[in-house]
């Protein structure tokens, strides 16, 4: 049996009771899953406290000296030990709820010992709730080094009398019996160029660190090793689907590309948007199928990029289609490409949930005769598996969801699934991209097109809501129309829905008829309303548009300028950048006004700081992931974001550069580890992917 895979309760100072318990609480059930059960804090017990000495900065502490007296306290119906322990500094009370009839009956008053645990601040009076204690005759300093490793625990294991002591111990006895099973997982190129430690020492100097300087580099060690491994993983399923999905092979840019380019490109493109052309058009001539992720802000251009690389497919006699995410968007694709495509003999054609059934079957007719070359609609494309002659490429505009480009690979018409090219203005940071979606490529608009003015965004309390209304009556003086956006939060949908319409309301009230018309938008409309309130807005027959997050996605209305969020500390960060991104769309000045609440969190705060003083997504996304960590980003749920054991992707970014570097170069130069140097490597990977753990969390 491989000792890794051993039930801990074989383990010397586990046991079966412990085991069970350690199983329960924290999914520890081997020698391997102990191993990796690393410390999550670290104290240095090089030395000791004065008592005299202690401040509410202390959280461990250690003192040497004796014990006064003991005394069990009867309160109400609790019992508990009170010691009072001194080092001549000063006194320090010592408590203990559970188990003291043992710890009283043993205490030696004569002797010196040393105690150890976490502080506890009462009435400006520092206690130590079960602290650890030893006789100093028994504290062999040389046996437990200066740095003590400190471990997760429950109220559980706590209860169980797992203590600190008992793991570290268990650890010792562990590494003990593994010592010798620790085999290098790396090559040599890798260790000495990077100035590893050996696997061995690594594991051995997370646990017990004899200096900050081991621990540093056993930390270093461990973290690039657990990015470096995922990193294999990933690029070698990239690679290995590279090869399997073929596609088609678009050999040449031709008359509409080049027509269109001439004679009709409405604009200079900017050289990011030139860029991401170049590696779509790449992309299309490799033979594999494409499956590009394009990020690029609100307003960056994108929907160009993805028009002129529909005209590579129409010029290799193939079908495009765009699927946007709501009706009213894929409408204004729609129109928007009927325009700009007025000149030329490209049949563009819309489908929707809405589209009647008379010219439904009309539309279905064309598609499969190929008498439609570009289709325009709403993601029940996919759902309806609607048949095309021959679909050549897949544009899918502001996907959070990633589900639907997984779908779409699956779209096989003749031969080959269709290139797709997945739009999105939610930036995904980097570092996150890099270790979740190894399976797609990536284009970055980081330029806005020019003459774009900043968004002037103010943030404002209740106290300057007069204010408030006296410049938005002035934008409308001006001709132009206003965003007022509330909350809705799925639990609190009651009270939200009240929120929006006391507030659509007093905004009624504030901006009474005829002189002023409001449209009002939530989600308990029904579709055909809202699109009437939506086209009025759109059309300007109304100058206030009062809804709920609704509105988020791509909609543009270049003459709306301002944009209200109510309650903005409750949105996200990413959706807040996302409800600015309304706005700004035309030449003229535009406004966000986040408007806070009297109580709001620190992290709520910071969210809003970041809007006032960004306006790069990037950016944004990046803060965005250290305020919420990665599992909460868009998107990463459906991907079921690794859990790593050590390594984190927000602090460890330059560790996983590295390991992404050295991941590269492995899988570019020896892609099935062939290479004897790498022997370690491949041998580790086996049993990585044997054990399927990484692998079932990734996929
Ligand atoms: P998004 O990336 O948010 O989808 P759009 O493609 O809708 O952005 O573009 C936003 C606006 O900018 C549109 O009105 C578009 O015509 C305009 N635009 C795009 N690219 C350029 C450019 N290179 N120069 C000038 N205007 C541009
Ligand atoms: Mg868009």
């Amino acid at each position: 049996m491989d000792i890794f895979e051993k039930p801990i309760e074989f383990l010397k100072g586990i046991g079966p009771g412990r085991a069970k318990i350690l199983d329960k609480e924290l999914n520890i059930r081997t020698f391997r899953d102990l191993l990796f059960f690393f410390p999550y804090r670290y104290v240095d017990r090089s030395k000791f406290h004065l008592i005299n000495d202690l401040n509410e900065s202390n959280i461990d502490v250690q003192i040497k000296g004796k014990f006064l007296d003991t005394n069990i306290i009867q309160q109400k119906k609790s019992k508990r030990l009170s010691a009072i322990f001194s080092d001549g500094s000063s006194n320090i009370e010592l408590i203990w709820f559970k188990g003291f009839k043992w710890i009283k009956e043993n205490i030696d008053l004569n002797s010196e010992y040393v105690v150890y645990g976490k502080i506890n601040w009462f009435d400006n009076r520092p206690t130590l709730p079960h602290p650890e204690i030893t006789k100093v005759n028994n504290y062999n300093i040389k046996n437990i080094s200066g740095i003590y490793p400190i471990y997760s625990s429950t109220e559980k294991t706590l209860r169980y009398g797992i203590s600190q002591k008992i793991i570290r111990e268990a650890m010792h006895n562990l590494m003990g019996i593994l010592k010798n099973e620790l085999n290098e997982s790396l090559s040599n190129k890798i260790i000495s160029e990077l100035k590893l430690k050996s696997l061995k020492e690594s594991f051995s100097n997370i646990h017990f660190p004899k200096s900050d300087l081991d621990l540093t580099k056993a930390r270093f060690r461990l973290k690039f090793e657990e990015l470096f491994f995922i990193q294999i993983q990933l690029l070698k399923r990239y690679r290995d689907d590279k090869m399997k999905i073929k596609g088609y092979e678009f050999t040449k840019v031709g008359e509409f590309f080049n027509t269109f380019y001439k004679n009709y490109l409405p604009f200079d493109l900017t050289n990011d948007q030139k860029k991401v052309i170049k590696e779509i058009r790449k992309d299309l001539g490799t033979g594999s199928q494409m499956n590009r992720l394009l990020q690029g802000d609100v307003g960056s251009g994108k929907t160009i990029v993805a028009l002129l690389s529909m005209l590579i497919a129409l010029d290799n006699k193939f079908q495009a289609c765009f699927m946007a995410p709501t009706e009213i968007l894929a409408f204004q694709h729609y129109d928007n490409l009927k325009s700009i495509l007025k000149n030329m003999q490209i049949q563009v054609e819309i489908l929707t949930g809405s589209t009647k059934s008379s010219i439904r079957k009309g539309i279905h007719e064309k598609l499969l005769k190929g008498e439609i070359d570009i289709l325009v609609g709403t993601h029940s494309l996919i759902e309806d598996k609607v048949l095309f002659k021959n679909l050549g490429f897949v544009i899918i505009d502001e996907q959070h969801r990633f589900g639907v480009a997984q779908r779409a690979k699956l779209w096989y018409k003749n031969n080959f699934p269709p290139h797709v090219l997945v739009m999105t203005a939610t930036p995904i940071p980097r570092t996150l991209a890099m270790s979740i979606y190894g399976d797609l490529d990536f284009s970055i608009i980081r330029e806005l097109p020019p003459g774009r003015k900043q968004i002037k965004t103010f943030l404002m309390g209740e106290n300057n809501r007069l204010r408030l209304f006296k410049f938005l009556k002035e934008q409308i003086e001006l001709g132009k129309q206003i965003f007022i956006v509330y909350p809705l939060i799925e639990e609190s949908q009651k009270m939200d829905y009240k929120d929006l319409m006391d507030g659509y309301e007093s905004i009624c009230r504030e901006f009474p008829l005829p002189k002023y018309r409001i449209s009002v938008m939530h989600g308990k409309m029904k579709t055909e309303d809202k699109d009437y309130e939506m086209k009025r807005f759109l059309e300007g027959k109304t100058q206030i548009m009062v809804s709920t997050t609704v509105i988020e996605v791509g909609v543009n209305i270049p003459n709306a300028n301002v944009m209200v969020i109510e309650s903005a500390e409750r949105f996200g960060l990413s959706q807040l950048h996302q409800l600015r991104g309304r706005v700004g769309r035309g030449t003229e000045q535009s406004f966000c006004i986040l408007m806070k609440g009297k109580k709001i969190s620190n992290d709520a705060r910071l969210r809003l700081e970041t809007m006032t003083k960004t306006s790069d997504g990037f950016e944004i996304a990046e803060v965005d992931l250290k305020l919420r960590g990665p599992g909460d980003i868009a998107g990463t749920q459906q991907s079921g974001l690794i859990k790593l054991k050590i390594a984190d992707l927000v602090k460890d970014q330059e560790i996983l550069k590295l390991a992404r570097k050295y991941a590269k170069i492995l899988i570019d130069t020896d892609p099935k580890l062939n290479h004897d140097e790498n022997k370690n490597i491949k041998l580790e990977l086996s049993k990585i992917t044997s054990n399927k753990k990484i692998w079932n969390l990734i996929s």
